[in-house]
């Protein structure tokens, strides 16, 4: 690649220069160290002209300014030491701070998202216009990847639109819209995106005349105006809204805020200085390495096509049938109405069909921002949403998603009756969460275009979607399943079919090593508790209430028909559906939901079913036991399901469970956590265990793994 090329230097008027990113072959502009040596570069030739009376920065991508910096280069260099990572702080800020050190005014011409380092370059600049484009969000993320931003961000953000507002948004990482960046003073102005350069061309003109710009530069070198009393106000509520919302798991937003209130009594050099100093501790710790793990394995995945190597090109559907209108049903047609396809909901009876075509439209026209129903948008939606009883409406859809009961029968009946009409690209599918795909695929005629799609409840939230290939499945329908659900917002990945799939199967056994230790006589409270200190988001034993106590029966009745020989059967749960304590949907199951107020406590009636099974070892139970015993067994199922060939990479495994059950960013995933700890230490975990059952025997990809000292990552493709 040539030097210059990720940057081009123009001029739209004699006197004004254009900086544009526009990085070749790439999708996103990210801030690489070559691409920030290319804008030092320029910013040098600029200083030689003495006829520059202004500088604007845009992007050439239709719908990104800068997407931040670049992650990769974070990854590979995790174990710099503070001193370095403190150099490419200072680096970075004072990169930025001669955006406004030269005699021209530089503004920051804004089209789509701008995050992360983008902002930062941003705050660099004089001025701030953007454009009205729907993708168009300005906000600095690094707290979801355990920093905080160190190229300036917590200084320039602060002076520019006052203390408090700096904190929200970088103690939350969320971004704002452009009109609530009006308001914070962040952006100057708003105009359609084709106008961004003639307003900044005249925003240019004006300032020429007034020298505001100047005046603004030396006021933002200065202490913010704040006295000690508000200070410390704010100090306090923050801390203690932060400490609630990361339980002590996560420490950048902590981070932040301590750097953010430092920085704001001193003048804007010193507080740079600190910020480096600060970022220099959080960057390379275990939580950082982790979330950036996360953020790569979804990078990872939007490249990933699904199928091996350069395969089919999988074909863009813009019409999809949902039938069934329940739960899962309305929330897969309000995600495809959402990303516009037309969508045609059907469901055999009319009320159910009544009731689901509402949920989906209450869903589709809630607006966010007003956290109230937007009329306008109930209207767009409701002319591309079609609900019907009649089967045969169903037929000219790209896609059918089958989400009716989980009955085999009744799924392949469906799916019989329509194969007969429907034309030969039809993409056929079900969102079954049990049943083999090559099963309900065994009596079609073309089985080829037959998938398992399953979404996660509720789908609105839920990121993840198992593709499950059926023994027929074919390359084309498995990649267009992909880029589907992608096209949806989700992560796909692709799993073979197989019992639990993979998401249930490694939840399985976490969830009924819980009622094992039900009956060693272990209180419910403290099992959650243990559970979510590892920072699960919910206990074992309140996730089988939400899950439904019958719900989790019927799933663990197939789980131990596939694996008798490691599945431990519990009476517990058949006591609980005797009773009728069927878990939150039935206001009573371990815990008692009826009361609103307060967290949920034991069920005495649960409590005193429990009892009758309970035969405690006479040894003491350890925290670390109980740990130990609710994440190992789903660690041994994940080596199993590996070893199967369940999935295609071990990095699907923790991008599966992060985002389909909520295993804790900050461990990166099971795996990767897994591998922090490393194969030996595990199988000294286990040891003590194995009394209680072959379900804790090491498997054989564990201990080849400690013989060879590897890491499941070893395993990945990447
Ligand atoms: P649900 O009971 O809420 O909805 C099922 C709907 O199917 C009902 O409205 C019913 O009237 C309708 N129906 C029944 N027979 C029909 C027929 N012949 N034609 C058309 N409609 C018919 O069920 P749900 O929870 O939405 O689950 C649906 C599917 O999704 C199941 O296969 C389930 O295993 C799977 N799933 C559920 C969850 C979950 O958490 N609920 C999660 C993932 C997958």
């Amino acid at each position: 690649m040539a030097p210059n090329s990720n940057i081009k230097l123009s001029f739209p008027e004699q006197d004004i220069a254009c900086l544009t990113f526009d990085l070749p072959d790439k999708g996103a502009n990210i801030l690489s160290r070559p691409v920030m040596e290319e804008l030092a570069g320029y910013l040098d030739t600029l200083a030689q002209r003495d006829d520059i009376v202004g500088v604007i920065i845009d992007s050439a991508k239709p719908s990104i300014f800068i997407a931040g910096a670049d992650i990769n280069e974070f990854a590979a260099s995790m174990e710099v030491d503070e001193k370095r990572t403190y150099e490419m702080c200072r680096w970075g800020q004072d990169l930025f701070g001669r955006l406004h050190a030269n005699k021209w005014l530089t503004v920051a011409a804004i089209n789509g998202t701008c995050v992360g380092g983008g902002t930062e370059l941003a705050l660099g600049c004089d001025r701030r216009i953007v454009s009205t484009h729907e993708k168009t969000e300005i906000g600095l993320p690094e707290v979801k990847l355990g920093i905080y931003p160190g190229w300036g961000g917590t200084v320039r953000l602060s002076r520019l639109v006052g203390l408090g507002n700096a904190v929200k948004m970088i103690t939350s990482g969320e971004s704002v819209s452009p009109q609530k960046a009006l308001e914070l003073g962040l952006a100057d102005d708003v105009v359609p995106a084709e106008k961004l350069v003639p307003a900044a061309i005249s925003m240019i003109r004006e300032e020429q005349k007034t020298g505001q710009y100047l005046n603004d530069r030396a006021q933002r070198i200065k202490p913010i105006a704040i006295n000690e009393t508000e200070l410390g106000f704010l100090g306090a509520t923050a801390s203690a809204y932060i400490q609630q919302q990361t339980k002590g798991q996560y420490p950048a937003p902590l981070a932040a805020l301590e750097t953010l209130l430092g920085g704001a009594m001193v003048d804007a050099q010193s507080a740079l200085e600190a910020e480096a100093q600060g970022m220099a501790k959080l960057f390379g710790t275990p939580v950082n390495a982790a979330l950036i793990n996360v953020f790569l394995l979804t990078d990872r995945n939007k490249k990933d096509s699904g199928v091996e190597g350069e395969g089919p090109k999988p074909r863009k559907l813009e019409s999809a049938s949902v039938i069934g209108a329940g739960i899962m049903g309305s929330g897969i047609a309000a995600a495809n109405l959402k990303r516009g396809l037309t969508v045609t909901l059907n469901d055999a009876n009319p009320e159910a069909l009544q009731r689901g075509a509402s949920a989906v439209l209450d869903e589709v026209s809630f607006d966010k921002e007003t956290r109230s129903k937007n009329v306008e948008r109930a209207i767009h939606y409701a002319g591309r949403l079609h609900s019907t009883t009649s089967g045969d409406e169903l037929l000219g859809s790209d896609i059918i998603i089958e989400a009716v009961v989980e009955n085999l029968e009744l799924k392949r009946k469906i799916f019989a009756g329509l194969e007969e009409k429907l034309p030969a690209e039809t993409i056929l599918a079900s969102n079954t969460s049990t049943l083999p795909i090559t099963k309900l695929a065994e009596n079609l005629k073309h089985p080829e275009r037959f998938v398992g799609i399953h979404f996660f409840n509720p789908v609105r939230k839920m990121k993840l979607v198992e593709v499950i290939r059926g023994e027929h499945t074919s390359d084309e329908t498995a990649a267009t399943a992909v880029a589907y659900a992608k096209g949806l917002g989700k992560f796909p990945i692709v799993v073979n079919d197989g019992p639990g799939f993979l998401v249930n199967r490694l939840l399985f056994p976490y969830m009924n090593e819980a009622t094992q230790l039900l009956q060693d006589g272990v209180d419910m409270k403290r099992i959650d508790k243990i559970a979510t200190k590892f920072g699960m988001p919910m206990g074992p034993v309140a996730l089988y209430d939400m899950v439904g106590i019958d719900t989790s029966f019927y799933a663990g009745r197939t789980m131990y028909d596939a694996f008798p020989e490691r599945t431990l059967v519990s009476p517990i749960l058949p006591a609980l559906i005797k009773n009728e304590r069927l878990g939150t949907k039935k206001g009573y199951g371990f815990y008692n939901h009826e009361k609103k107020k307060g967290r949920p406590e034991p069920d005495p009636m649960a409590l005193e079913l429990i009892a009758k099974y309970v035969e405690a070892p006479e040894r003491e139970i350890t925290d670390e036991e109980i740990q130990h015993r609710l994440i190992l067994p789903m660690l041994l199922e994940a080596t199993r399901a590996l070893d199967e060939g369940v999935v295609r990479d071990p990095r699907d495994v923790d991008l599966g469970l992060v985002f389909g059950i909520g295993f804790p960013p900050f461990k990166g995933g099971l795996l990767f956590w897994a591998d922090t700890v490393g194969a030996k230490t595990l199988i000294e975990w286990l040891q003590p265990l194995q009394e209680l059952g072959n379900r804790f025997a090491p498997t054989e990809m564990l201990l080849e793994m400690a013989k060879t000292d590897s890491k499941f990552y070893d395993r990945s493709s990447d």
